[in-house]
């Protein structure tokens, strides 16, 4: 008989897609919807990116490229790294790929056999998930509930990381709470990191250049510099660049990691595509301020979301300080009804919201956190305050 492979059983399609294409299709149909559903940027790079691709377009070989990434785009990058307070890397340490999804995918396969156990807090970002499940890992999941503001404890990270666990996986600024750590809370982790040898350390902190309220980005190597012979970097243009399409993703880590990762592009992707490459070099190499100009903008939407869901009762919300996400704690509404539908859940909460008010959310589910709703306040402008003043109107109709 004809049959895909077992892991095949393991791969879900993203929920995250699922309900975005939901909002795509009442959207089609007529509806007026609001969608808090996607995380990507609200904006395009600047003029220089699309000048670099125009002028990579009269130059451009045909060829084949670097598995690793170009030179250039390598060297682009380890300025980048050193803004970011990495220092001490070589091109070696280096390697690309088609965004940090796939980067993050290549780790799993080149750090995890079939049953290794990869630990991870959750609320997590979805794929996380996922991308254990195809590798076939075994997860160890450290509940960070709201009420522990979605961190993780040092006492709890030192409880979990045990003689089997072969990877910690983090992120920070986080999707889907939006939540940062601080310099004193990254450096109570790293105590317990480096007295556990044996494991490595992926860092997704692909948000890190969108941090408000002046905490500052820290990562574990930053204040245990001897936690970088196992600690992998990972990085993208996706959302501090505005550039999720361009499927640009970087990793900084071990030279043997950045090999791996780079045998793998050898049989997986070849190589960045040279068109791609050269928008990626003006990105990280010209004017950095898009950025931060977006932060502003950012900070206050991320107050008024934080301001409005706080204001509704039954809703609690840990303050988010980065990236461009808010996760409400919306459990207390399980069990109530609208009209003759009773809320039993996160997913029957959003289904129903997408339903009654046209705003469509994530479930907190998608990210192993059901209590939860994750909103993406990328939306255009003049939607935010209408689909926030919707949740309100939705949240007081249930009884
Ligand atoms: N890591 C986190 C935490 C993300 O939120 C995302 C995208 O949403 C990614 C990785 C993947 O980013 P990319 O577009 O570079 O694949």
């Amino acid at each position: 008989m004809l049959q895909l492979a077992r892991r095949m059983s393991r791969a879900k399609p993203s929920a995250i897609m699922l309900i975005a294409e939901k909002a795509k299709a009442l959207k089609a149909a007529g509806r007026d919807v609001i969608s808090f559903s996607i995380g990507v940027p609200n904006f395009l790079p600047g003029p220089h990116v699309y000048e670099a691709v125009r002028k990579a377009l009269d130059h451009d070989s045909g060829q084949y490229g670097s598995n690793r990434g170009s030179n250039e785009l390598l060297d682009v990058f380890l300025k980048h790294l050193q803004q970011a307070g990495f220092s001490g890397y070589t091109r070696e340490n280096l390697s690309t790929g088609v965004g940090a999804k796939h980067v993050l995918y290549s780790l799993a396969e080149a750090l995890l056999d079939e049953g290794d156990e990869i630990a991870f807090p959750t609320p997590y970002w979805t794929s996380y998930m996922d991308i254990a499940e195809i590798v076939g890992a075994k997860v160890k999941l450290l509940p960070c509930p709201p009420t522990q503001g979605y961190k993780l404890k040092p006492q709890q990270l030192d409880a979990a990381l045990g003689p089997a666990t072969r990877v910690f996986l983090f992120n920070n600024p986080s999707n889907p709470t939006g939540m940062v750590y601080s310099r004193d809370e990254i450096a109570a982790l790293a105590e317990v990191l480096v007295r556990k040898p044996d494991i490595w350390i992926i860092t997704d902190d692909i948000y890190h250049r969108m941090v408000f309220d002046g905490i500052g980005y820290h990562n574990f190597v930053h204040i245990k510099p001897e936690l970088a012979a196992r600690t992998i970097f990972v990085d993208s243009l996706s959302k501090t660049y505005g550039m999720p399409g361009w499927r640009v993703g970087f990793m900084a880590g071990p030279k043997a990691v950045a090999n791996a990762v780079t045998t793998l592009n050898s049989n997986h992707i070849t190589n960045l595509p040279e068109i791609v490459t050269a928008a990626a070099v003006a990105a990280l190499s010209g004017p950095q301020d898009v950025t931060a100009r977006q932060c502003i903008d950012f900070t206050a939407r991320r107050d008024r979301v934080y301001a409005a869901l706080s204001a509704i009762p039954g809703v609690s919300c840990p303050r988010p300080q980065g990236a461009f996400y808010a996760f409400p704690d919306i459990s207390a509404f399980f069990g109530k009804r609208l009209d003759d539908q009773v809320i039993a859940d996160d997913v029957v909460f959003c289904a129903a919201l997408l339903e009654h008010q046209g705003v469509a959310c994530v479930p907190g589910s998608a990210f192993g956190e059901p209590r939860a709703l994750r909103i993406s306040y990328t939306c255009p402008a003049a939607q935010l305050e209408p689909g926030l003043r919707r949740i309100a109107a939705f949240c007081a109709a249930l009884v």
